[in-house]
């Protein structure tokens, strides 16, 4: 079994779901008493997150490459970067380690095209839905991406910093989400890609008339199954 190396804490919110998938789904697989060989790198959120506003994704890069070259130093043999908007900078942070890094869009889109889906909404931060880092990933692996209009993105942002990476979980955000996805689908979506980390915490299945895919399990089922590949 490898042993995966988490770099968290954006927020600590996803990154204890994280913790917990790969624990569940290494029982699943192995049975027994067995679970998930790992290593957790977690971050100061708050640090990030000005880095984020400040648009000084260099800083933020250089913090997460140190970060990442700890986990490897540790024993990582696979790193997980456990926030899809820091993908942004996943070249820099892979760059600077010598252990693969799973990409979460690819990991996401994999899923997607298993399916046989093809044209997905995407929720996620501001930063995730309206720059090119993500969505271009998922379109290079043949995906069509829509996104929802500046109002629904406002909300979609706003519950992502404002509640769920605070663990708060209120049905009126739930039932705000409900509304963005049901326009996506109306506008032809296929399929919804709940690309940020925490918002599997507020939206399951049930919430959408088309099938969700929550980036947080599909990344912790690939990382699982990679680890186990070994057959050790
Ligand atoms: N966890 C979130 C994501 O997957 C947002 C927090 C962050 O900005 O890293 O994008």
């Amino acid at each position: 079994m490898k042993t995966i190396g988490l770099l968290g804490g954006m927020s600590w919110e996803s990154t204890a779901e994280y913790y917990r998938l790969l624990n569940q789904l290494t029982r699943e697989r192995r049975g027994g008493l067995h679970s998930a060989k790992c290593v957790l790198y977690s971050v100061d959120f708050a640090e990030i997150e000005q880095l984020q506003v400040a648009g000084r994704w260099d800083e933020a890069a250089q913090v997460l490459a140190e970060a990442a070259g700890s986990l490897e130093a540790a024993g990582a043999e696979m790193l997980l970067l456990c926030t899809n908007t820091m993908h942004k900078v996943a070249d820099q942070v892979a760059a600077s380690v010598g252990i693969p890094l799973l990409h979460l869009a690819d990991t996401t889109a994999d899923a997607v095209r298993a399916d046989g889906l093809r044209r997905v909404g995407l929720l996620g931060t501001a930063f995730t839905m309206e720059q090119d880092f993500y969505r271009g990933r998922l379109e290079s692996r043949g995906l069509d991406v829509l996104v929802p209009d500046a109002t629904g993105r406002g909300t979609v942002h706003r519950v992502i910093y404002d509640e769920l990476c605070r663990g708060i979980v209120r049905e009126e955000s739930r039932q705000a989400y409900t509304a963005v996805i049901r326009d996506l689908v109306a506008a032809g979506a296929e399929g919804i890609v709940l690309g940020c980390t925490e918002i599997e915490l507020l939206i399951q299945p049930q919430d959408s008339p088309v099938p969700v895919f929550p980036t947080t399990r599909l990344h912790a089922e690939a990382a699982v199954s990679r680890a186990l590949s070994d057959g050790r």
